[in-house]
């Protein structure tokens, strides 16, 4: 007998043979949910608006163009839209005319807290009915919200909740703005955990991250519209772009564009797997645009923008965690050059009725010291808010938050 050399041979999981069945499209193909449908859409608030059009709306709504600066001081700034607060503007026909501007979007349904209230998770009701979530987390020296960019996902993705549950619709600029508007309330109003704590830096929202419900890409139009109103200083909320993460699975098209924009915002890509026959399985997209082109085209976001550029990547037990993936992913990305790349490891949240597990601590540790080998600076990526399903992949709108929503009167 002798003993066998070589490591032995590690079990690997598929989502298909875990009894997970892909979605077809009529012609056959992995099914993505490009087109939003057209139903429930908001209506149109000043954050969909240029400065420009905002001027020109204020004069069609019978007043002085200077007004709109007004309301861009009271929303992107003090964060209201309530006509009541706003007693610099005249009184007859101000109800009226705030409307007009600033129609309530996002109707607070609930809340849950964690982390000693460092972490809170809301739950929106969207004109129409549907629900998205945020998510909002205080860091010693920085406040960082977790978006959403779409009601629901439609990128079908087996290990992520959202993406089971399919596309409801896009959000708006301005709905996808509200959150941080929200948001900055919720901050000022001292309800989120305990500012003494930390000291008074950062008492608005600093970072925000696009890693709620949706996939940001598939949004284009109204996602930049959306960084637009958060970097701007004058007409906006003032954010510094570096602040803001746009994470995508990986629509090759978009991301080019997205590089020519000239808005230095973070760029992470949920890549998952180094080998297109497991991507295929695991992020469907995978069947449009390969591996190799997703990663080209983020350096190629690295060379036109300057940014180090994240490659996400999910754990999740035997089925991508193999030391050898780490050697081919840390291939790959040197093979596009030297420290323009780093990547984000995070073990997999677990999802309702999905068999899938994060992997061992054995096996996260050897995967990121394989890539460490390889020269590829690596983080684990802390996950904030599990126990109430509010970490990466677990935003989803369940029944018991459709029966809240249904006897939540919207906001006027
Ligand atoms: N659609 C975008 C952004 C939303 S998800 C995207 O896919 O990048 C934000 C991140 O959470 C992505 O990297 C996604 O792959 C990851 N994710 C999804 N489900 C997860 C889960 N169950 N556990 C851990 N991360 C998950």
């Amino acid at each position: 007998m002798t003993a066998t050399p070589e490591t032995p041979t590690r079990t690997q999981v598929r989502p298909k043979t875990e009894g997970w069945t892909q979605k077809k499209d009529a012609e056959g193909r992995p099914l993505l949910q490009f087109a939003s449908p057209k139903r429930g859409k908001p209506p149109v608030h000043l954050a969909d608006l240029s400065p420009a059009q905002r001027v020109e709306k204020v004069t069609e709504l019978g007043m002085p163009g200077f007004r709109a600066a007004q309301l861009e001081k009271h929303y992107f700034v003090h964060g209201t839209h309530d006509p009541a607060a706003m007693t610099d503007l005249p009184a007859a026909g101000r109800e009226e005319f705030v409307h007009g501007m600033l129609p309530p979007l996002l109707t607070e349904v609930r809340r849950l807290q964690t982390d000693r209230g460092d972490t809170i998770k809301f739950l929106w009701k969207l004109h129409g009915g549907a629900l998205v979530e945020s998510v909002l987390m205080r860091y010693p020296g920085r406040i960082t919200l977790c978006v959403s960019s779409q009601a629901g996902c439609g990128m079908n993705c087996p290990f992520c909740a959202t993406g089971q549950a399919g596309l409801t619709r896009n959000m708006s600029a301005a709905e996808i703005v509200a959150q941080v508007v929200r948001a900055n309330r919720v901050i000022a109003e001292g309800q989120l955990g305990d500012p003494r704590e930390f000291g008074h830096e950062g008492e608005r929202v600093s970072n925000i991250v696009f890693m709620g419900m949706g996939e940001p890409l598939a949004n284009y139009a109204r996602v930049m519209q959306a960084v637009r109103v958060m970097v701007d200083k004058k007409h906006g909320l003032g954010m510094s772009a570096r602040g803001i993460t746009i994470s995508t699975v990986g629509l090759v098209p978009a991301i080019r564009k997205l590089s020519d924009e000239g808005i230095p915002v973070t760029f992470a890509l949920s890549l998952h797997a180094p080998d297109d026959e497991l991507r295929d399985e695991m992020i469907p997209v995978n069947s449009r645009w390969k591996v190799d082109e997703a990663l080209d085209a983020a350096r190629e976001y690295f060379e036109k923008t300057g940014r180090r550029v994240s490659i996400e990547y999910a754990l999740i037990k035997d089925m991508n965690d193999h030391g050898w993936r780490a050697d081919l992913l840390g291939e790959k990305l040197n093979a596009r050059g030297r420290g323009w790349v780093h990547v984000n490891p995070i073990p997999l949240n677990p999802t309702p009725g999905s068999v899938w597990t994060a992997s061992t601590r054995a096996a996260q540790d050897e995967f990121v010291r394989r890539l460490e080998a390889h020269g590829i600076p690596t983080t684990i990526r802390d996950t904030r808010g599990k126990d109430i399903d509010g970490a990466c992949g677990q935003l989803v709108a369940t029944e018991a938050d459709q029966d809240a929503a249904q006897a939540t009167p919207a906001e006027v």
